[in-house]
């Protein structure tokens, strides 16, 4: 038996099963401070004594470098008190199990991949567009790490010259995240993405910026679909993504498909358990 966390913002979603089909158990619980976020997971998945491993999908930065001494850490969030938070080395000594970490979109794509959209697509990304912007690739069937690890929601895209928003990224201004995440399409607009009638300039506006995004990730990591989640992403967004993307790439290189996550709002969560998994020692024999 799995355990997975999404560890999010403003909520942490924790699972305990095998997959969507076996769900044992579920919980969210707000994100407040470290301490307090971290005794309401521990209990919940101390109840469950047949845990064999856990796996978190987890905003970051996070330090994913084994070799490091703050491996399995949470580093620069803006987010109040999280910074530095060792996430990995607290769960795993409070629950006595190997846990593996990643971002949460990585979590998300490893999800979508073995149970979602993406299945038998070992070239995949998986962006959120919601309170940020990230995304997850999967390239030949492995999550992407490296220096840190992919932060694309941070790329800069080519600005209108008309348009003087300043974007709201506290570390970039216009970034991508600062121009199209949920906050930004609040403050540009003065209301929530999710009250803007469908027929609003804003959704234009958005699909142009996010498109802009995803042909850098296209022409970069050739993923074979891309899908789309989070908050901000409803339906009718993806087809004007899907026309912007393709007006951008101009014939040059072939548009991957561009869909809604098979899994919903729980590619994450399920995916966790993907990297629980990851971490299980081999069988014995
Ligand atoms: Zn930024």
């Amino acid at each position: 038996m799995l355990g997975g966390i999404e560890a999010g913002g403003t909520k942490f979603v924790c699972l305990v099963g095998t997959g969507p089909e076996d769900v044992r158990d579920e919980a969210r619980f707000p994100t407040t401070s470290p301490g307090e976020t971290l005794d309401h997971v521990v209990s919940f998945f101390a109840r469950h004594p047949g845990l064999e491993a856990l796996g978190v999908g987890s905003f970051g930065p996070l330090d994913l470098d084994p070799a490091s001494p703050t491996y399995g850490h949470i580093t620069a969030t803006p987010k109040k008190g999280w910074a530095q938070v060792d996430l990995r080395g607290l769960l795993g000594r409070a629950l006595g199990v190997a846990v593996t970490l990643d971002t949460d979109v990585n979590a998300a794509v490893l999800g979508e991949h073995r149970w979602g959209a993406a299945r038998g697509v070992d070239d995949a990304l998986y962006l959120t567009v919601g309170t940020g912007i990230g995304g997850g690739a999967l390239v030949s069937g492995k999550p992407v790490h490296g220096l840190v690890h992919p932060e694309m929601g941070h790329v800069r895209i080519p600005r209108d010259p008309e348009d003087r928003f300043p974007g709201v990224c506290p570390f970039h201004g216009d970034c991508l995240e600062g121009l199209a995440s949920g906050p930004a399409i609040e403050r540009r607009w003065g209301r929530r993405g999710e009250e803007l009638p469908a027929d609003h300039p804003a959704w234009e506006v958005l699909a142009r910026d996010l498109a802009l995004g995803i042909v850098g990730f296209v022409c970069t990591l050739s993923p074979r679909l891309i899908i789309i989640g989070g908050g901000v992403a409803q339906p009718s967004l993806l087809p004007r993504v899907r026309a912007h993307v393709e007006r951008l790439l101009n014939g040059y290189v072939r548009a991957p498909g561009i869909v809604a996550p098979g899994l919903g709002a729980r590619s994450g969560v399920l995916g966790a358990l993907v990297l629980a998994e990851m971490g299980m020692p081999p069988p014995a024999g």
